[in-house]
């Protein structure tokens, strides 16, 4: 499956890229393939299961799955909307399906089946729609992390991507990038700029052209992120009494003429997570729980290193360029999903792809940006997840921070190497599927092990 970096950075909501992102565009695909069903919708049934069911009610699961239903897309839908509609739907409970046809349905009528794991992931939903007819027609799909979704039937996605072709740089592991930089000539985005043209319809300049405003674009909308963040008072939804700190430490900052580094990775990476806790525009990077660490380390660059400022668009290209093909590699060889493999997927990728992509925009060669990624990863191996309340608030978002320096000092570690090192990449990854498979349930996104027993809610 070739991996398109925009289905890897994709603009959605919060607060969860898997149970979400993932569950609001299964249902629109549910939706959009009964638009030619040959007698209209008269009923539709929706079980969730696994990770889904144990922590939907925290991650929005039940509203993201309605909207979708009535035909609403993550990357468009408008995060005020999602909340003033899902009251709507709970006080009327009846949906306009696909914006077509009213049916009974709301979120006290989603069967939750927590204890039950659908074979290809823990993250499964069915839907099961009831024509006028008598007809039934039912589907089933896996949200497998970081807003991708796939079908029962087969390795088809319903993400926009995913799943063309040809492109001309295939990769699957970190040996065979580090080959193919060499033999081609090419730096790490510069290969995955040729895949992405590719996927656009290249090599034209207009596909060129179309890739690098959509990066750009990605990158706008995480700044905007970081700024909303930085300025949203008051308290996280949910019930947990967590206070949203990002402005408060933002002021001080400002205040103080802060120029301490690590305080602004801290502070971006706060701002983004609290976004996500809120259920705003966020941009998956992998997941919406790891959207803050690559976010806040290019934020960080691009404030603090004024050669890196001076290139400001080739650098926001190259690092996200960067950081997707690092992101393939979890993709393809082990996993993004928190509900998967635990928080290593989410925050320990992330913390890789950021540290990589940093490395990359400061003049990293291939091999120290595979160094500085695996310094990131094999730092958070055995991350568990362990969100308490099912809400990704505690331990998320300290811990976005937390990534976010450890990337940067990934980075000055690998940059101060010439790239030869004893832990490949590909060792580092394989690790980390290894562990997370090994890994009991109770410690991969189902609240029932770790802080979420150990801390009280209220
Ligand atoms: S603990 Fe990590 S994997 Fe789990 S919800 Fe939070 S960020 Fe995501």
């Amino acid at each position: 499956m070739t991996i398109s970096v925009f289905d890897l950075f994709s603009v959605g909501i919060g607060p969860s890229s898997s149970h979400t992102v993932g569950p609001m565009r299964a249902g629109a695909d549910f939706a959009d393939e009964l638009r030619s069903a040959p007698s209209t919708v008269r009923a539709v049934h929706v079980d969730l299961y696994g990770s889904l069911a144990a922590t939907g009610r925290g991650h929005g699961t039940f509203a993201a799955v309605l909207l979708g239903l009535e035909g609403n897309r993550p990357e468009t839908v408008d995060p005020d909307y999602v909340e003033k509609r899902g009251a709507e739907i709970e006080a009327a409970r009846r949906i306009s399906f696909g914006g077509r046809e009213e049916v009974p349905l709301c979120a006290e009528e989603i069967v939750l089946h927590p204890l039950t794991v659908l074979p290809r992931h823990t993250n499964g939903i069915r839907f099961r729609a009831v024509l006028a007819d008598g007809a039934e027609h039912e589907a089933v799909y896996y949200s497998v992390g970081g807003g991708f979704v796939e079908r029962e039937s087969g390795a088809d996605t319903v993400n926009p991507l995913a799943g063309s072709p040809g492109v001309p740089h295939d990769f699957d592991t970190a040996a065979a990038l580090l080959e193919t930089c060499p033999r081609t000539g090419r730096t790490v985005p510069q290969l995955m700029l040729e895949n992405e043209i590719a996927l656009h319809g290249g090599p034209s300049d207009v596909a060129e052209r179309e890739v690098r405003a959509g990066l750009l674009h990605i990158w706008e909308v995480m700044e905007a992120c970081i700024e909303r963040g930085f300025h949203a008072e008051g308290m996280l939804p949910g019930g947990l009494g967590v206070k949203r700190r990002a402005p408060g430490l933002y002021r001080r900052l400002v205040d103080s003429d802060g120029a301490d580094a690590m305080d602004w990775l801290n502070v971006a990476a706060m701002a983004v997570n609290e976004e996500n806790a809120c259920g705003g525009r966020i941009v998956t990077a992998p997941t919406n729980g790891a959207a803050g660490i690559v976010p806040s380390v290019l934020y960080y660059a691009l404030k603090f290193r004024s050669s890196l400022a001076a290139r400001r668009e080739q650098v926001v290209c190259d690092y996200l360029l960067t950081a997707a093909a690092i992101a393939v590699l979890y993709k393809r060889r082990a996993s993004i999903s928190g509900a998967e493999v635990g928080c290593q997927g989410e925050v320990g990728s992330a913390c890789s792809m950021a540290a990589g992509a940093l490395a990359q925009v400061m003049g990293a060669t291939p091999p120290q940006v595979e160094n500085a990624a695996e310094i990131g990863i094999e730092h958070n191996l055995g991350l568990t997840c362990d969100p308490i309340g099912g809400l990704v608030q505690i331990p998320c978002i300290e811990r976005n921070a937390i990534a976010s320096v450890k990337a940067v000092n990934a980075a000055r570690i690998a940059l101060h190497g010439d790239g030869t090192h004893r832990v490949s990449l590909d060792q580092a990854i394989e690790t980390m599927r290894q562990t997370g498979a090994d890994m009991l349930s109770k410690y991969k996104e189902t609240s029932l092990g770790g802080l979420a027993v150990n801390v009280p809610e209220c």
